[in-house]
């Protein structure tokens, strides 16, 4: 049998792509030998997403949203972004015409079962426990599992995560820049209610986001810290971490009620020279990685699979999938990633600079653009998912 496409990894981009392929009509089949089928239960997972409302269309178009558990779903409405070393303050409310909300904080397990369970649905769709192991190029392309077992396939995938095999099993060269930093992160009780405000302080040493979590007075900590203090700041017990946490966020949150157990994720920049080689193409982390700190690297991920599924359309003749379309959605999603690599690389370099002419300049810009309304307006609708070039699929209905 040959499939239509086989995706390797079932992550959140590889399973997205899985039902918005097989909803375009492909056969799909998923390798992934960990499939995280079960919805989380007990205290929320360290491992969580802001998820942009353009990424929320692609979880309604697929049939998804409506399976997660939505009693775990954080969400806010504004943002308040400030500088440590400066006056500098950003404030962000809903751009006009927006109804719901700006974001939406969906831990990693609730979202991988809730497109499992998706996908499951759709008789066109095989996921095999088994992870891909090489890559045989050719129309049909042939995949080479690790038991040794040889699938074919129309166009292969790789939404292999950051480590991707894809990319290693086509020689697809790679930039990969390490920040020196770690993402250290944890949830939180405070005293003060969050009020579906997401926060972020940058501080010289990198930046400290709150998100609101489903309780009044929860928030998901996200804090980048130079890898040797974050190993220092791990081994602290709950009252010290607690201490230091509510330093570094300027008291922002009230008293620190409890804290939960921690982890850090290593942090770092790359990007692969082609997301594009012949029938084979890479989405999400396999494709590119960007800094946490504008929460943008998974929604990318979803933006690769809904561009793939315009670019590639239904399964035709022999000749599917195009060369020219996937050459397209290449140069269509290479210019949105190198943007948003330069966008996250930039302002991780800008407020970690400390000499004062920089800093005042900093909180000048900040200020000013807090200032300017409409600025700040088209600033959102990026982060948001909602401006610039949005895969059909995930416009926003027009409003009657
Ligand atoms: C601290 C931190 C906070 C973040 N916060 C946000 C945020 O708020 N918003 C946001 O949008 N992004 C965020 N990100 C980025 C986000 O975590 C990633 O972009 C996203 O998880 C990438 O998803 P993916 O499906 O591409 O890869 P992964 O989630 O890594 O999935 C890859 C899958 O492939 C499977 N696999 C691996 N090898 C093989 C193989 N050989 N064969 C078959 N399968 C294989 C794995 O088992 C895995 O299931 C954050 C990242 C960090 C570190």
């Amino acid at each position: 049998m040959i499939f239509d496409v086989l995706i390797a990894g079932g992550g959140a981009v590889g399973l997205a792509a899985a039902a918005l392929l097989n909803d375009a009509g492909a056969s799909v089949c998923v390798l992934e030998p960990r499939l995280e089928r079960d919805f989380p239960c007990g205290p929320l997972g360290l491992r969580s997403y802001a998820l942009t409302p353009a990424a929320r269309r692609l979880l309604e178009v697929t049939r998804t949203w409506s399976l997660l558990d939505h009693t775990r779903i954080g969400q806010f409405t504004a943002m308040d972004v400030w500088d440590a070393g400066s006056t500098g303050r950003l404030e962000f409310a809903p751009p006009p015409g927006h109804q719901g909300a700006m974001g939406y904080i969906v831990e990693h397990a609730n979202l991988v079962a809730a497109l499992a369970a998706s996908v499951a649905t759709r008789p066109g769709v095989r996921i095999e426990p088994q992870a891909l192991d090489a890559v045989e190029t050719g129309r049909p392309a042939t995949v080479v599992t690790v038991a040794g077992q040889r699938l074919k396939a129309r166009l292969v995938v790789g939404a292999d995560g950051a480590g991707s095999r894809v990319r290693a099993a086509l020689a697809i060269e790679h930039a990969h820049v390490s920040y020196r930093q770690s993402a250290l992160v944890c949830n939180l009780r405070v005293a003060d209610p969050h009020r579906g405000v997401a926060r972020q302080r940058f501080l010289p040493t990198g930046p400290l986001a709150a998100l609101p979590l489903p309780g009044p007075c929860d928030c998901a900590i996200v804090w980048s810290l130079n890898d040797d203090e974050a190993a220092a700041t791990l081994a602290l017990d709950d009252q010290a971490f607690s201490v230091a946490l509510a330093e570094a966020f300027d008291g922002r949150f009230g008293d620190i009620v409890s804290v939960s157990e921690r982890a850090a994720f290593p942090l770092a920049r790359a990007r692969a020279a082609q997301m594009v080689h012949g029938n084979c193409v890479l989405l999400g982390d396999a494709a590119h990685l960007v800094h946490p700190l504008a929460g943008q690297g998974l929604n990318l991920g979803l933006l690769d699979a809904a561009s793939l599924a315009e670019c590639v359309g239904s399964p035709g003749d022999a000749a599917w999938p195009a060369l020219a379309d996937l050459r397209r959605f290449e140069r269509w999603r290479k210019s949105e990633t190198l943007a948003m690599l330069a966008v996250t690389d930039g302002l991780h370099r800008l407020f970690q600079r400390d000499e004062a002419p920089l800093r005042h300049l900093r909180g000048l810009g900040m200020r000013l653009t807090d200032g300017l309304a409409p600025l700040k307006h088209l600033l959102i609708r990026h982060a948001m998912g909602t401006a610039g070039d949005v895969p059909a699929l995930l416009r926003p209905p027009p409003r009657r």
